[in-house]
């Protein structure tokens, strides 16, 4: 018999999708996956090269589990040139991923019976680590085309219970990038309900609209204090296997995390720490330039072929690397009585006839979504991005099942 938190937990709707996709692929089909959450394009050679150094120099050892001290300063000093703000080693754990950052947040922070504000379409993760956590997931809802969140709606979500705002910008899935304002707004909330901002800044690297990304603590220096910046190299440097990540925080919370993490990983993995340390040393750059291109290209030629849908609206996609299709409008015009019935359906149909791989909104709180990711290989994103806008232009005509 398993343990009742095991029942607030559904599987990863994105894991699943990506799962359908191989075993689709496992039986001969050629399938394009568009599910997946990651870029398909081979890291750089700093990073190679320094886990290769550092497994031949003999790199076997437990780490101190909040990580290697010199990888924690490179880090502070990266975040420090990005954000034109301090920060020290104290301020920095790392952790393995982004999601074990976000975990020991939820463990630190959150007590059972707190309020935790999410806004919605959201990553499924963070509800489902809240949940652990004991705390309560509140989600506000944000609607197309901007899917940025209205301040007057977080603010009547806010109870005497809140205990943290959960935002994530450049946004998975949606692709929206909040707008100095709205961070500020957000930053201003906190402070008047003394609440802690949970910022995953995961996609920073990726922003194609506007200048760069701007993180809330530069938006709203004011905020500092009660931020948790959660970042990781997974995206950035395409090297979503090695398990590298780190969060940025008031030592109070990093302190935390050191006993969390000597309880559970220990530490992350000591070649992974030396890879990346390695890289923040050497690297000048080149790489991070090169994805950004390869990204913004494939935005721009996916947006074109998007252009072709009928009923569909062309999604933002101003930042991360994905388009977020709203198909409120085409599902409400589908044949009555039909087998089609929901952006499930159409999902499933998408990989059965079209051999396409996506994610259905629902696994992000939304029942009107559909997510493609654009880190495909740009040949095959062009041929699946295609194949999506015939699929999805034929299905109001198509005679009921
Ligand atoms: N945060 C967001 C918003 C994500 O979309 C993902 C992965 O999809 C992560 C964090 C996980 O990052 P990591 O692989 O570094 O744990």
């Amino acid at each position: 018999m398993l343990a009742q938190r095991m029942s607030l937990l559904s599987g990863s709707g994105t894991a699943a999708a990506r799962e359908a996709a191989k075993i689709a692929a496992a039986t001969g089909r050629q399938i394009i996956d568009l599910a997946a959450g990651e870029v398909i394009i081979e890291p750089p050679s700093s990073v190679r090269e320094g886990a290769i150094a550092a497994i031949n120099a003999g790199a076997n050892r437990y780490t101190d589990s909040i990580g290697l001290t010199p990888l924690r300063g490179a880090v502070a000093a990266k975040l420090s040139a990005e954000t034109g703000i301090g920060w020290n080693t104290d301020n920095i754990a790392i952790t393995a991923g982004a999601k074990q950052g976000l975990l020991d947040v939820a463990l630190a922070v959150f007590n059972p019976g707190d309020e935790v504000i999410i806004i919605r379409p959201c990553w499924p993760t963070f509800p489902s680590q809240v949940l652990l956590a004991g705390a309560k997931p509140v989600f506000v809802d944000v609607r197309p085309p901007t899917y940025t969140p209205d301040i007057v709606a977080i603010r009547a979500a806010v109870t005497p219970r809140t205990k943290a705002v959960i935002i994530n910008s450049p946004n998975n899935p949606t692709g929206a990038v909040y707008d100095r304002t709205t961070l500020q707004a957000i930053g201003d909330l906190a402070i008047n309900y003394q609440l802690w901002i949970v910022s995953d800044e995961s996609y920073s690297s990726f922003v194609f609209t506007g200048s760069r990304h701007e993180s809330i603590v530069m938006a709203h220096p004011g905020v500092r204090s009660r931020t948790i910046l959660v970042n990781a190299f997974s995206k950035e440097l395409a090297i979503t296997g090695w398990r590298l990540g780190y969060f940025a925080a008031p030592p109070e919370i990093v302190s935390a995390a050191k006993k969390l993490q000597s309880h559970t990983t220990s530490n992350a993995n000591v070649i992974a720490q030396h890879a990346i340390l390695h890289h923040l040393q050497v690297g000048d750059g080149s790489f991070e330039r090169k994805m950004h291109e390869r990204l913004s290209d494939a935005r721009n030629n996916g947006l074109r072929i998007l252009s072709g849908l009928q009923d569909v609206s062309s999604p933002g996609a101003d930042g991360s690397f994905f388009f977020y299709l709203d198909l409120s409008r085409l599902v409400s015009a589908l044949p009555a009585g039909g087998h089609l019935r929901s952006t499930d359906d159409i999902a499933r149909l998408l990989l059965e006839e079209a051999d396409v791989g996506t994610v259905a909104g629902g696994t992000f709180g939304d029942v009107n979504g559909l997510r493609l990711c654009f880190g495909a290989p740009p040949d095959l994103l062009e041929t699946g991005l295609k194949r999506v806008v015939e699929t999805l232009n034929s299905l109001k005509t198509r005679q009921p099942a």
